[in-house]
């Protein structure tokens, strides 16, 4: 068998690949765009490894999808590939709309296809397995309980609204044509891989060569934390034995606000990497905040707990030291994605990008 993973070069698809190629002979064709924030460099030590086909393409194009299912018949398609950042989809909304809205629909149409042309177990076996996020249900007051499953949609910003609007197509899917899906909606994920555009790698990349370490607002918009390779492990688990049609929140139980994750972060420099010029605190720089900023997000995972015995293996002290020693001992890929050389493999091939 075999499983199509899309984005599987970002942050969360390069994790989950590794993860899954960890626990599984199961092969991958993994399917990205190489976007920004795709970067082949993240699944370097898979080279060789025949069990995982990198292809590069677009999730718009349908034929290219539709060739590719057809070619590799997997039992599960994995679906990380979007646009991802909050800051990008304020300036530039029109390229989350194509792949978070239009892209996904397109697989969907694809895999409805395909899923149709499977019969007997292959038929039953198949899922799609939509990978969505916590802030499609909009802000929390400080009192208010964690988001569950049952909360309503309130997305703020366009990245929200794109995946929110994913997220229904996907169950519009599941309800109007039987397609056996699954959504997951995560927290805030932090770990190995992470583009330093994100505020954890954004804090240890500035620190480390001394800049400003920004800061939105007064620090105090509230988020929950999630080791990334505990979100990867909640994903095989939903895969293997989720109920179809339903959606699993996923979380940490760790809800902080950012200017602690900052601090945290810096005090864990002074202990691993001091500065002579003093503690990196002393670069927090307080910035104007981002339009519409969200001021609490917070994920009640008592449903996969429940009915999947889904638990985070780290705690946040352990996933952010973990982290920030990652960052550290790979200074190299660090280096590879501020320079733009990652763009290299992409740039020989069709010129800049
Ligand atoms: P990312 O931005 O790091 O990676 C996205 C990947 O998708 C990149 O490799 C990119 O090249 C690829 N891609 C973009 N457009 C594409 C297209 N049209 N066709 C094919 N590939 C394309 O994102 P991430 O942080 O790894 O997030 C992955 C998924 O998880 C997203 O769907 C995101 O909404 C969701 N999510 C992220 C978080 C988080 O904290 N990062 C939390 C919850 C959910």
């Amino acid at each position: 068998m075999t499983i199509l993973v899309t984005g599987g070069a970002g942050f969360i698809g390069s994790n989950f690949v590794l993860d899954w190629l960890s626990c599984s002979d199961e092969p991958v064709v993994n399917l990205d765009a190489l976007t920004y924030a795709g970067n082949r460099a993240n699944l370097a030590s898979l080279d060789g490894d025949a069990r995982h086909l990198f292809v590069h393409g677009d999730i718009c194009d349908r034929d290219r999808v539709d060739r590719l299912l057809a070619q590799h018949r997997p039992r599960a398609i994995v679906h990380f590939a979007a646009e991802s950042h909050v800051d990008r989809s304020i300036h530039g909304p029109g390229e989350f709309m194509r792949t978070n809205v239009t892209g996904t629909f397109t697989l969907l149409e694809a895999a409805r296809g395909y899923w149709g042309t499977l019969e007997g177990e292959a038929k039953a076996a198949f899922r799609f397995h939509h990978v969505s996020t916590d802030e499609v249900y909009g802000s929390l007051k400080p009192t208010d309980p964690p988001f569950a499953e049952t909360n309503a949609y309130e997305p703020n910003s366009p990245y929200s609204a794109s995946k929110a609007a994913s997220d229904h197509l996907v169950r519009a899917w599941h309800h109007t044509y039987g397609l056996p899906v699954l959504t997951t909606n995560c927290s805030n994920n932090y770990g190995p891989y992470h583009f330093p555009e994100k505020l954890i790698p954004l804090i240890i990349v500035n620190a480390l060569a001394g800049k400003p370490l920004p800061v939105y607002g007064d620090g105090q918009q509230v988020r929950d934390w999630l080791y990334v390779k505990d979100h990867c492990a909640a994903i095989r688990e939903v895969l293997a034995r989720g109920r179809l049609g339903e959606t699993y929140n996923i979380g940490g139980w760790n809800e902080k606000p950012n200017i602690d994750i900052v601090r945290t972060v810096c005090a864990l420099l002074d202990e691993m990497q001091p500065d002579a010029a003093g503690p990196y605190e002393r670069l927090i720089t307080y910035v104007k905040d981002r339009p519409g900023h969200d001021r609490r997000y917070a994920i009640d995972a008592r449903k996969i707990e429940r009915e999947l015995g889904w638990k985070p293996a780290e705690t946040f002290d352990t996933g952010i030291r973990k982290t920030v020693r990652w960052y550290l001992d790979n200074q190299p890929w660090v280096q590879n994605v501020l320079s733009g050389s990652y763009r290299d493999w992409v740039n020989t091939q069709y010129g800049s990008a």
